[in-house]
């Protein structure tokens, strides 16, 4: 086996690459990761291109799961290690500004290259760590600028996406997008619109979780992909004023990252906001949760109804937002505080719903939630001991007090 200085990632994958050549063909480490080796980032997936073709790919390799074969793309599990092996392609006519029409295979790492997207992208490497550099990306890289391979306003043209790749990459990486690769942009960011929101969003979010989100927004509105995107069309001067507000803080969770927009944008509903961008209920229902109590904190420290009805991840989400906008937080005393809350949740109660109603011999109606909900206060608040006996007690003397009950 070759010995040569490589990180652990790339050296784990080389008995793939060095059995396809074996089998006499080409294969190469391509894409994110021969960028990141370069600029000394952590390796995340180390990606492989071949001129096998995929059935080829799938006869060298005894466990290998199709996952996108149309694509070229055959997934060869190693150990506990699994690779993306992909057939050196072309795309060819692209009609709708978004897929290809026709995926051709072809023998030449050249072809291959060439229909990447930024010349960043578009290195190879060796099994013996020779760089293959066709279209000057090691330099871009030097520079730290976002360079389109060949033509711009074409490259865009066959897939729109590649300009929020383009912003993307900016925020993450730290890097200047390169002047007539900016202009095709603003020329083209209308073609946004032919893509699918869930696409954006997935470059949008990575783009705000950036380091250097500072850069990719300005770059976003400068280019006015702003206007393509739901709810962000007319903002384009929150969107600046967002974008200087602590840069040095990443913002880096997905829901942290929407919620200070929010904040910044002065968005009242998360709901409404977000239901154009397709997210998760999960997400939408957080972000609105935090969003409320983030307004609600702004007034009060935390008291235990606060805490009690926001949870773990608002009362966290609260707290990161406050940092951001420069307010005081405690996002530990802050949990702390939650911890130690007498109940969680209504289910916490040492009484249940049928064992209240046998004990007050009556039947369950609507007035056993309205009771529940009174001792679920009286424990929360700390006025009556979270006991079976007190509770009894309790809901009798109630009871006494409040005939609807
Ligand atoms: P990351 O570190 O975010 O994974 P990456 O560069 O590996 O960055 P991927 O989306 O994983 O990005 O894509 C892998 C490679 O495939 C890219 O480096 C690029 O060469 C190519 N690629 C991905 N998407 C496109 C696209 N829309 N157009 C052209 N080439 C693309
Ligand atoms: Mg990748």
């Amino acid at each position: 086996m070759t010995e040569i200085n490589l990180p652990i990632e790339f050296k784990e994958a080389l008995p793939i690459l060095e059995r396809i050549i074996e089998a006499g063909h080409e294969a190469y480490f391509v894409g994110g990761s021969v960028r990141d080796l370069i600029l000394g980032h952590k390796i995340h997936d180390v990606d492989v291109a071949t001129s096998a073709f995929p059935e080829e790919v799938k006869q060298i390799f005894p466990r290998t799961i199709d996952v996108g074969i149309e694509h070229g793309t055959v997934l060869v599990l190693d150990k506990e290690h699994q690779y993306e092996v992909t057939t050196f392609r072309t795309e060819s006519t692209y009609q709708d500004y978004r897929r290809p029409d026709e995926v051709v295979f072809v023998r030449s790492l050249e072809e291959d290259l060439k229909r990447r997207d930024f010349t960043m992208n578009a290195l190879a490497m060796t099994t013996n760590g020779d760089i293959i550099d066709l279209f000057n990306g090691i330099k871009a890289i030097e520079d730290r600028v976002i360079v389109a391979v060949g033509d711009a306003f074409e490259r865009f043209n066959e897939d729109a996406l590649r300009m929020m790749r383009a912003l993307r990459f900016s925020s993450q990486l730290d890097f200047e997008i390169e002047s007539h690769t900016k202009m095709a942009i603003l020329n083209n960011h209308e073609l946004l619109s032919k893509i699918a929101i869930e696409r954006i969003y997935v470059e949008w979010v990575k783009l705000l979780m950036g380091d250097s989100r500072e850069k990719g927004l300005r770059a976003f509105v400068e280019t006015k992909c702003h206007t393509q995107c739901p709810n962000l069309e007319m903002k384009e001067f929150e969107l600046m004023a967002f974008s200087k507000i602590n840069p040095l803080m990443k913002l880096d969770s997905e829901e942290i990252a929407w919620l200070c927009l929010f904040i910044a944008l002065d968005v009242t509903s998360a709901k409404t906001f977000l239901s154009p961008w397709k997210v998760s209920k999960k997400l939408s229902q957080v972000t609105q949760d935090a969003l409320v109590m983030y307004s609600k904190r702004l007034d009060s420290d935390w008291t235990a109804d606060m805490l009690y009805h926001s949870g773990v991840d608002v009362i966290s989400l609260v707290e990161q937002a406050r940092a951001f906008f420069g307010l005081a937080y405690n996002v530990e005393a802050s949990l702390e505080l939650y911890q130690s809350l007498p109940i969680k949740q209504l289910k916490d109660l040492n009484i249940t719903g049928s064992e209240l109603a046998k004990e007050l011999g009556k039947t369950p109606g609507p007035w056993l939630g309205k009771l529940l909900k009174k001792l679920e206060a009286n424990v929360l608040h700390e006025d009556i001991e979270n006991t079976y006996v007190e509770l009894v007690n309790t809901a009798k003397k109630e009871g006494n007090r409040d005939d609807s009950l």
